[in-house]
C-alpha cells in the first residue's frame, strides 16, 4: 500500500493505547527491515517506503528538546487513544495540542484512532471529539476513525484517510 513515494509516518499515544497492537495487526511488525529504539520512548519501524516512528506520549519531557528532529518531514500523524481511558483523556487532549504546535509538522495531516471500541464502557467517536476538542485544531487536517486493534476493524479505514490526503 501506499505507492511508492516515501512517507514519514509519526505514531503516537499514551502507554496502553494499542500502538503496538495496532502495529502488528496492519502486518507491520513481521515485516521491518531494521528496527532501533532512539532515546528511551521511540521506536522506529521501516516497512517497504513507509518510516515508521512510534512514541509513547506523557511522562517524558526530557524528549521535547528532540521533538523537532524526529519530527521533521512528517507527512502524517497518528495518534492512538485508549477509549476507555476517560481518566488520561485530559493528558492525551494536551499532549495531543503540544504535539501540533510544533512548526516541523507544517500541515501534516492527523488520523485519530478510537482504539478499543469493542470495549462496553468506550467513548464514542463523538464525545472523544468533545473531550480531545478536535474542533479547534487549526491548521490541519483531522479526522477520527474508531476501531479495534484486536480485530483490525477500522483500521485500513483510518490509513486509507491517510493515503487520500498524502498521495
Ligand atoms: P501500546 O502501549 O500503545 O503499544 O499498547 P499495546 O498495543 O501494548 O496494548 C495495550 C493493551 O491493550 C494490550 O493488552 C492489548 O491487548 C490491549 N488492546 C489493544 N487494542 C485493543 C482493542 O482494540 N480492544 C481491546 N479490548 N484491547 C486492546
Amino acid at each position: 500500500w501506499f505507492g511508492s513515494k516515501e512517507y514519514k509516518i509519526v505514531m503516537v499515544g499514551l502507554d496502553n493505547a494499542g500502538k503496538t497492537t495496532i502495529l502488528y495487526k496492519l502486518h507491520l511488525g513481521e515485516v521491518v527491515q531494521a528496527t532501533a529504539t532512539v532515546g528511551s520512548n521511540v521506536e522506529l519501524v521501516r516497512f517497504k517506503n513507509i518510516q515508521l516512528e512510534i512514541w509513547d506520549l506523557g511522562g517524558q519531557q526530557n524528549l521535547r528538546p528532540f521533538w523537532a528532529t524526529y519530527l521533521k518531514n512528517t507527512d502524517a500523524v497518528v495518534m492512538v487513544v485508549d477509549s476507555t481511558d476517560r481518566a488520561r483523556v485530559g493528558v492525551t487532549k494536551s499532549e495531543l495540542f503540544n504535539l501540533l504546535e510544533s512548526e516541523e509538522l507544517a500541515k501534516a495531516p492527523i488520523l485519530v484512532y478510537a482504539n478499543k471500541q469493542d470495549l462496553r464502557d468506550a467513548m464514542t467517536v463523538e464525545e472523544l471529539t468533545q473531550s480531545l476538542m478536535l474542533h479547534s485544531i487549526r491548521n490541519h487536517d483531522w479526522h477520527i476513525q474508531a476501531c479495534c486493534a484486536l480485530t483490525g476493524e477500522g483500521l485500513l479505514d483510518g490509513i486509507n484517510w491517510i493515503y487520500q490526503r498524502t498521495k
